[in-house]
This record gives C-alpha cells, structure tokens and sequence, in this order.
C-alpha cells in the first residue's frame, strides 16, 4: 500500500476533535429541510450569486421541487467545480449514498425526498456525526443564541461567544447577529446600575457557560468591526460608559469596546478558557476591508495576555503567512486551518504544508465550521483529505518517515484540539 493509501486510511480511522462548528442537529429557518435548505445555506449559496444568481433569488421557497431546481440549474456548471459546492454535494453524496456523480433536475428531486426522509428520522442529523463523519467530540458556537446550550453534551462542548458584550455597551445596541447579553439580565439574575456592574454581566454569563462544560470563548468581532483592540485604562472606560452612548464619538465607542474586550479575554483566562479568534475572510457576500481582519492586528491583545491560549481561526486566509507568523513567535498562540479547506483544499493544502514546515505539529488545528450535519460531513471529508495530502506531499518528500507522518496527521485532527481544550 502507498503511503497516502496508508495516510488516508489511518485518517479515516480517526475519531476528530472539532475545534469549529455551528451545527444545529435539526433543519432550522430559514433554509429549512431538503435540498432548499442545504444550497441556500452557508457556503454555497454565495457561489450561487457570484456565478449570477440575484441577491433576492432564495427569498422566498419555489412551492414545487421543479422550481427550486429551476432557481438553481442556470448557475449550477459554473459553480459545481469550486469547494463551496463540492463539500456540500460530497456531504450530501456520503450522507444518503448517492452515486450520481453530477446535481441535475432528475438527481435534485430524488435526494431531496431522500434527504427530507432522513431528516424527518429523530437523531438521524447526530448519528451523522457521530457515526458517518467520526466526530467524537466539537466545539459548539452558537452564533444565533450566545446563551445556547446543546443538550447533546456527548458530542459538543460550549464555546461563549462574546461579540453581545463587547459591541454591546450599552442597553439596545446589538451585534451582527442582533445579539446582546443586556437581553439575559433576569437569566443570569444581574441588575446592572453601574460599570461594574455592567462588566459583572459578563462574569455572570461566562460563569454560567462554564458550569456547562464551557471549552473556550470565541471573539468573532470580524464581523464588527476591525480586529486591532488596543490597551485602554479602566478609568478612561468607565468614564465613557457612564457618560452614556448619546455622549459616545465613534473613537470613544471603539476604545470602550477594546477594554471590554481585553475585559473578557482577562476573565476568560482567569477561569483557564483558551480564546477562539475569527481572523480572515468573511462568510458571505458583505462589505468590507480585508485589511481589517488581518492576523497582525492582534498583536497588541495577544501580548498583552501570555498566560492565555489563543486559537486564531481559518488561517487568517488570505493572510495565512501573518497567522503563520503570529504561531512562530507567540508560544501561546495555534493555527487553525478550520473553514478553509471549504474555500479552497489547493488553498488548504498549500498553507498546511508550510505550517508542517515551520511550526511545531501539536500547535496545528482543524476544524469543520458549518451549520448543516449534512455539510458538517462534508467538511470532515474534506478536513481528512487536506490534511492527508499535505503531510503525505511533506513525507513523500522525504521529509520525514511514515510514523512521524501518522503522528502530524492524527495531532491535526485530534490530538491537539484534545490537548489545548481537554487537557
Ligand atoms: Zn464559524
């Protein structure tokens, strides 16, 4: 057997530790069940656009599985080639064993009725998982609820997500996804009349996340805004907040914003969590600077926290050699290549190969990043086969042996992800 024979069944064999998902066991709104749901959910629906579809096409479901294939089809040679379909139709494929090799009208329906029978069984999305994709254990970000806790705690671990406190100062402002924690004050059973009463609001959720198993936080202000957070006195902080956000500039909101932000990382650390970073590209069609979610510009948080444990997502894609850079002089910061094998395995291959090269093994991490089980699975095949081609190019090389291969790939997939988070 070749070595990547070798690689990639020792892969499959692999319980993963998942640094990354957002899975929701059942089919939620507004994608819904079926086939619908599965393309006009996260990724690939924006593939769909850039190929030509109007912004406005998956407004509203088509009544019959005809016309939901016909909002499709015209774009569906141009974008069944790029990762963001491919992983969702691999899932699909292993998920209800389908062995048509191409998406058409005919192959649409029928894994649509397979797809929404399978759906329609109690624990079918779990069993997916855990059984078919091998997961053994992931780390739940509940983007849509931060107070969500899965009760499925054979499977997911919490992680806080921390964007409703720290782009929240203040009563009726809300995150990118219209979250805030001021909407949990009876929940955690806080009244807040002063500043710290305020950042006690964030104790209280963080220590509730905890007595739930809690494995980290996650700071996805990416979507907020720009990722440099600077040192700020509590005295300049509070003196902002109590003037209220009527008095607030712009400038003054960011600053108030970054010391709550080294608030959280400081309380987080304090009670052991490592801090989850989106670094890099952003999901979806949207308007914004790719400069301002660049590795780098967490330099200034990350050495302001050594004892913390930083796990700075998607390889801060395009900006992969900033994060690599981070990885190679921070001891407490890990690369985590979760998401981009979904964008792009050329892209994924390449920056893994490079991080094998340049950092220690245990400090490279993997993880899934999607909603849908079906596309969960889909992104483990494509997490398995990443890394398998990266470490087998590097051993076939003659880097290194096939048994120090085995133990890159199994730290990728596993082992690292249980080191820094189970540990
Ligand atoms: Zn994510």
């Amino acid at each position: 057997m070749s070595l990547r024979a070798s690689l990639t069944e020792y892969a499959a064999s692999l319980a993963l530790y998942d640094t990354h998902q957002h899975t929701q066991l059942e089919p939620q709104p507004p994608g819904g069940p079926g086939m619908w749901g599965l393309l006009t959910g996260p990724y690939v629906y924006a593939s769909f656009h850039l190929a030509g579809a109007p912004l406005d096409a998956f407004a509203t479901q088509p009544e019959t599985v005809a016309e939901e294939w016909a909002v499709f089809a015209p774009y569906v040679p141009a974008v069944e080639t790029c990762c963001y379909f491919r992983h969702t139709w691999e899932g699909a494929q292993m998920a209800l064993g389908i062995e048509a090799p191409e998406l058409t009208g005919e192959v649409y329906a029928e894994v649509d009725a397979l797809l929404r029978a399978a759906q329609a069984q109690p624990g079918w999305g779990k069993r997916l998982l855990q059984e078919t994709a091998g997961v053994e254990r992931a780390l739940l970000d509940s983007f849509w609820e931060p107070t969500y806790l899965d009760e499925n705690t054979d499977l997911f671990d919490p992680v806080l997500r921390i964007n409703g406190f720290v782009m929240c100062s203040w009563e009726g402002s809300v995150d990118h996804n219209d979250n805030s924690y001021w909407r949990y004050l009876d929940l955690l059973g806080v009244e807040v009349t002063d500043f710290p009463s305020f950042l006690g609001l964030y104790d209280a959720m963080l220590d509730r996340h905890c007595r739930a198993g809690a494995k980290a936080i996650k700071l996805a202000m990416a979507y907020d805004r720009r990722i440099e957070f600077l040192p700020v006195d509590r005295a300049t902080a509070e003196r902002i907040w109590l003037a209220g956000p009527q008095a607030a500039t712009p400038e003054q909101q960011t600053v108030l914003q970054d010391y709550l932000c080294y608030y959280a990382v400081g309380e987080a650390t304090r009670r052991g969590l490592p801090v989850q970073i989106h670094t890099g590209i952003l999901e979806g069609l949207r308007n914004y600077q790719p400069t301002h979610v660049s590795p780098t510009l967490l330099v200034p948080l990350i050495t302001a926290y050594p004892q913390a444990r930083f796990d700075l997502f998607h390889a801060g894609f395009p900006y992969a050699r900033e994060l690599t850079v981070m990885a190679l002089e921070f001891p407490h910061v890990w690369a985590d290549i979760c998401w981009v094998p979904l964008v792009s395995e050329a892209a994924a291959v390449q920056i893994l190969e490079e991080w094998i090269d340049i950092l220690p093994g245990n400090k490279i991490l993997w993880g899934s990043d999607c909603v849908n089980p079906v596309i969960t699975l889909g992104a483990t095949i494509f997490g398995r086969r990443t890394v398998v081609e990266a470490v087998a190019r590097r051993a076939e090389a003659g880097k290194f042996s096939e048994k120090q291969a085995r133990r890159l790939v199994e730290g990728i997939l596993r082992e690292n992800a249980k080191e820094l988070f189970y540990r």
